[in-house]
């Protein structure tokens, strides 16, 4: 990094020697990513969360984006009269087209899409931004579905999923979609998504942070060129995101959806990339932000540039192909189990299990139960020396994970069967509705722990 900055600094340094001498305008300077990182950690406009951003937040970034010169026009509406806005910087040849959210609970690239125009506008006169401006025209639709964000759900309010709607077409937002891109006809479009963030990459047992797909426009997955720089973008983006997240950086698999959108508007002629972003576990919503936007930033900046037309196709195809739900989000692993299932006088004598606890929001529920020895988890819980069971009824897999931990020297003290165990023993520590409490302790604390 400090080597890419002097090498930058130097050749600024050099370019305006240049333009001294010859009294000429200046070449664009190359820029690093970690330029578009610095500005974006420095200047981002996007303030909120983005799973908070809801439609009038994004009208108040769309008015002040307006304001900084930005041309923003509504171009549609959802079908509860939402309005649907399009962003445009550029004036170049080439066609860019971007489209975020339209699914409803996917919501990272919007702000992201706000950030980089922002981005633009603020540094039109950087001769890199006047350069990508003369050689671009880049059109983007933050939140493609507002009445599924407002919801902060996948389907709009026709319980239609817009991704498999480009065939009906029975969604007014799927119709403007098509609209957009049937008037203007792009050269290439990038359909922004968030994936499930127990993808994993292939078997490395790795979190997929990010993935690519550049989406086949046949059955046959065939290369033409408008797939060729699909893939030229991909290994583009690949080759910036590693600088980030090496290893966590995932393909997503090619078989041609005839009702999905990224895969007709590829064979109506604009090969599109697909970008999902995903989980990240332990960071906060904004760093993926960050990195879809110096992801963009720079792909769309190597596309102006010619970089993406020099990229090798090859690095696409080498990506191994991620897995989804190749991730558990918690493992507890060794614990002494009380599952508290009884049939009469009958009851489950304790044994030794790993837990393994899905967790979408505030919902969590036991995922498995038994030998989870080479399953890849994003939290692990070494529990050996402590006795586990549920708040409430049986620890079964797809019950809920409201868990009560004892350590081992209370086990004998405590009768498992009373309904109301949580109140007559207070347990040592809890997971319930997604979160800890008096993990830190209880793994500070016990003598057994091998
Ligand atoms: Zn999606």
């Amino acid at each position: 990094m400090f080597y890419a900055s002097y090498r930058s600094i130097a050749v600024t340094m050099l370019m305006l020697l240049t333009v001294v001498i010859r009294g000429q305008n200046p070449r664009p300077v190359p820029s690093v990513p970690a330029d578009y990182q610095a500005w974006w950690t420095a200047g981002h406009l996007s303030r909120i969360d983005p799973s908070k951003v809801r439609h009038r937040d994004l009208v108040l970034y769309l008015e002040q984006l307006k304001t900084a010169g930005v041309r923003v026009e509504e171009v549609g509406r959802s079908l509860a009269g939402r309005e649907i806005y399009q962003m445009e910087f550029g004036r170049g040849p080439l066609k860019v087209f971007l489209w975020s959210q339209m699914h409803g609970d996917e919501p990272t690239a919007t702000s992201a899409l706000v950030d980089l125009f922002h981005y633009w506008q603020s540094h039109r006169d950087d001769p890199r931004v006047a350069e990508m401006a003369r050689q671009l025209t880049v059109r983007a639709v933050p939140m493609l579905n507002p009445d599924g964000a407002e919801l902060f759900q996948r389907r709009n309010l026709q319980s239609i999923d817009i991704n498999r709607d480009a065939r009906r077409l029975v969604t007014p937002e799927g119709r403007l979609l098509k609209r957009l891109r049937d008037e203007w006809q792009p050269e290439i479009g990038f359909n922004l998504h968030n994936q499930n963030i127990r993808t994993a990459v292939g078997d490395s047992g790795r979190q997929a942070i990010m993935s690519l797909l550049a989406v086949a426009h046949d059955e046959a997955r065939s290369d033409n060129p408008g797939r060729v720089r699909a893939k030229k973008v991909c290994s583009t983006l690949y080759r910036v995101l590693s600088g980030s997240i090496p290893g966590q950086i995932g393909r997503y698999d090619d078989t041609f959806n005839p009702r999905a959108f990224g895969d007709l508007i590829s064979q109506w002629g604009t090969p599109v990339v697909l970008i999902e972003t995903g989980g990240w576990f332990g960071r906060p919503e904004m760093d993926l932000v960050r990195l879809n936007f110096v992801a963009l930033a720079w792909t769309l900046q190597e596309l102006a540039q010619g970089g993406v037309d020099r990229a090798d196709p090859a690095v696409y195809d080498s990506i191994p192909y991620n897995q989804s739900g190749g991730m558990v989000p918690l493992i507890i692993r060794g614990a002494t189990v009380h599952n508290r299932f009884r049939d009469g006088r009958f009851e489950v004598p304790s044994y030794s299990a790993d837990i393994g606890v899905n967790i979408e929001g505030p919902r969590a529920t036991i995922q498995d139960l038994g030998d989870l020895g080479g399953f890849a988890a994003l939290d692990e819980f070494d529990a050996r020396g402590l006795h586990v069971t549920v708040a409430r009824g049986t620890l079964r897999t797809g019950g809920e994970a409201n868990l009560l931990f004892y350590k081992s020297a209370r086990a004998k003290t405590i009768d498992w069967s009373v309904p109301d165990l949580e109140t007559r023993f207070p347990p040592d520590a809890t997971f319930r509705q997604g979160r800890w409490t008096g993990r830190e302790s209880l793994q500070k604390a016990d003598p057994v722990r091998q």
